[in-house]
């Protein structure tokens, strides 16, 4: 069990996440009780290791993925923010995802007749199924259905669709830029979202970086996407796993007036404590403020 990724991002028991092009100066550290399983698949390179203090933990090309202890706040944020800003949501594309943690709690909502699961890499599936079981039930809901290839490639053929076809919500659940999730972080994507979705329909996707790291390429990242969507919006989690611990997520509608940081439906609050572990309609709405220096960038510069 060994590749040579794993030698450098594991040593004297401690996993180490660095990338000097991502986060140069910084790395965040695990502890590693045991490695469960190295593999490089056709498209990454794949670790899952017990870790003494977050649970399982996957990582791919390097880069923590999920921890068993912290995945819900990602999870719940980059699915409940564009179902709750959507007044009625049926139709869910997830694109990547391969996990499993957001199509259990896309499936939480009532109103969605239909999951699609779009993920280029049968191998994260199995592995997730066999050793992330809390994530990986998403699988198992009736109203799922999982295809298996390049969400790219998903999207380009459907962008000649018939509007039956199209969704309500798209998640884009990837991983980071650097290696086969790409494309997902390019101005065509971004057309390709648009074209795939309803008239109100909300796009959101993991925006690979926060306001502490490379703020400039989540301004471009925006930018990208305003020439394509009136609304475009920033938002984010904290996810002690992610380096500096937090993950900015980018949200879209197609509709000019379409206010996506309100949430559009409210459960009790009971409702919410019985659902959810990180998610509320109080942290929708708070979610979206910046800090003063990220604002002066990403909003009025
Ligand atoms: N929460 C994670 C994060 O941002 O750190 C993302 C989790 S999920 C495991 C990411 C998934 O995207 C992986 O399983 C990967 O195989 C999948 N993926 C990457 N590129 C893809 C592509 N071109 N098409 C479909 N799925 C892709």
């Amino acid at each position: 069990m060994s590749s040579q990724l794993t030698h450098v991002t594991i040593q004297d028991g401690w996993f180490r996440e660095v990338s000097e092009g991502s986060f140069p100066g910084q790395a965040m550290r695990l502890r590693v009780k045991q490695i469960l399983h190295v593999e490089q698949s056709p498209f990454q390179d794949i670790l899952v290791f017990e870790s003494t203090d977050y649970g399982n933990v996957l990582v791919l090309d390097g880069i923590v993925q999920v921890s068993e202890r912290d995945e819900f706040s990602y999870q719940e944020m980059i699915s409940h923010l564009p179902l709750f800003a959507h007044s009625n949501p049926k139709r869910v594309l997830v694109i990547g995802g391969g996990d499993g943690g957001v199509l259990r709690e896309v499936v939480k909502h009532d109103s969605v007749e239909e999951a699609t699961l779009v993920e280029i890499d049968e191998g994260v599936i199995h592995l997730s199924k066999k050793y992330l079981p809390h994530m990986a039930k998403g699988f198992d809901h009736p109203k799922v259905n999982v295809v298996i290839t390049d969400g790219f490639e998903f999207l380009n053929k459907l962008s000649q669709a018939p509007t039956s076809e199209k969704y309500d919500v798209i998640i884009t659940d990837s991983s980071d830029p650097d290696g086969p999730a790409e494309m997902f972080f390019q101005q065509r994507y971004f057309k390709l979202l648009h074209d795939a979705i309803k008239e109100d329909g909300i796009i959101i996707t993991q925006a690979s970086e926060n306001v502490w790291l490379k703020i400039q390429n989540l301004k471009t990242l925006m930018h990208d996407a305003r020439q394509i969507f009136p609304v475009v919006e920033l938002s984010s989690c904290t996810c002690p796993t992610y380096t500096s611990g937090q993950l900015a997520l980018m949200i879209c509608s197609k509709k000019a007036d379409d206010d996506v940081k309100v949430p559009k439906r409210v459960l009790s609050k009971m409702k919410e404590r019985e659902l959810f572990r990180y998610y509320n309609s109080r942290l929708h709405e708070a979610s979206f403020i910046l800090p003063t220096f990220a604002e002066k960038i990403l909003v009025d510069e």
